[in-house]
């Protein structure tokens, strides 16, 4: 089975890129390798795949292109039987000085895909959405029926594409499911994250700072339950034209996830508060019940689980990581 993985050198699409091949798939990387964080990173994501590939026997191919190359994309998907678009301009506050190419990209990127699995009959499409589509919390958790009312153009080009891709499936009959993540992070994540900065900090032996007055929640959400969910996606047929929240079970505020962080590293540092930026949420958290009833999925990792495993990470790969942390 031939799986195309869009942005499959960046953190999740590498996760999930090397997942396929260490399960013997044969797997097509698509990326552009984006400088929005350093590309070593990249080439980490990159390796881990190509690795995964030759101890399975599967195969793994990365082909540097972008997917707003209609005539590439096509290409690409003329051979795959499933496309698991990950590719993306991420980033909620840089996406208020820069809003076209979030469109460009997000929008204008993922219509190519859509308008090509169309066309060659694939056999699914799975795509990266956010809990950004959500904006400011009605009620919480956010179910699925939350208005979605985004309150940064990240946010709205991330519902733009994930809306087309549920009208495809509607109106083409193609089978597309979009996957809502929250605050995915492990090891490899981007470097300018909340955790890779504390994690960073408090190894340095200065205190995590935190942007408001920390009282700000999320659901950390561990890269393997994302993994995990994206693989029944292989096999599971109920989902078809759903858009679904993949969330943790441990919603947090971030001054106690500093504290964890903190405690687990270094806890005689204090935490330290600087000015909060607009663009970001105040809360985000995800009732997962239908991920539970279509996908069965079930996250394995409590944020202290998932805390200490990114932190052991942190320890094995501090010579090439950290330095790529503190830059960011
Ligand atoms: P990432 O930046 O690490 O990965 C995205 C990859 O897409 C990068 O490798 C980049 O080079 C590539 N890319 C960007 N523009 C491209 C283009 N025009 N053509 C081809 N490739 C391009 O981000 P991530 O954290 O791995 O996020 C993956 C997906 O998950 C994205 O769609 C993102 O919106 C979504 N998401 C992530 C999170 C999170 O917490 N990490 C949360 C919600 C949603």
């Amino acid at each position: 089975m031939q799986i195309l993985v869009t942005g499959g050198a960046g953190f999740i699409g590498g996760h999930l890129a090397q997942r396929f091949a260490a399960d013997s798939h044969d797997v097509v990387v698509l990326d552009n390798r984006d400088p929005f964080y350093d590309l070593d990173i990249k080439h980490h994501n990159v390796e881990a795949g190509r690795e995964a590939a030759r101890n399975s026997g599967g195969s793994y191919e990365f082909v540097e292109g972008d997917v707003r190359d209609a005539e590439l994309v096509t290409d690409l998907v003329a051979d795959a039987d499933y496309v698991y678009h990950q590719a993306a301009q991420a980033g909620v506050r840089p996406s208020v000085k820069n809003p076209r190419k979030y469109d460009e990209v997000n929008v204008d990127g993922t219509l190519n895909l859509l308008d090509a699995c169309r066309d060659e009959g694939i056999e699914r499409f799975v795509m990266a959405s956010s809990s950004s589509v959500y904006g400011k919390p009605q009620y919480l958790p956010y179910d699925e029926q939350h208005p979605t009312t985004p309150v940064s153009p990240y946010g709205a080009s991330k519902l733009a594409a994930e809306r087309y891709a549920c009208a495809y499936s509607e109106v083409y009959d193609l089978s597309t499911v979009a996957l809502r993540y929250f605050t995915v992070y492990g090891p490899r994540m981007r470097p300018n994250m909340a955790i890779s900065n504390f994690v960073s900090r408090c190894h340095n032996g200065e205190p995590p700072v935190i942007y408001g007055d920390g009282t700000q929640t999320r659901d950390f959400t561990y890269i393997e339950d994302v993994i995990d969910a994206n693989m029944t996606l292989l096999h599971e047929d109920a989902a078809d034209g759903q858009a679904i929240n993949t969330g943790s079970t441990d919603n947090i505020e971030i001054k106690t996830l500093a504290t964890e962080i903190r405690d687990q590293i270094n806890p005689d540092l204090d935490l330290v508060y600087e000015e909060r930026h607009d663009a970001d949420a105040e809360h985000t958290h995800a009732a997962t019940d239908r991920a539970e009833e279509l996908l069965g999925y079930d996250p394995d990792h409590t944020i202290r689980e998932g805390v200490s495993k990114f932190i052991d990470w942190y320890r094995d790969n501090r010579d090439w990581y950290e330095p790529l942390v503190r830059q960011s």
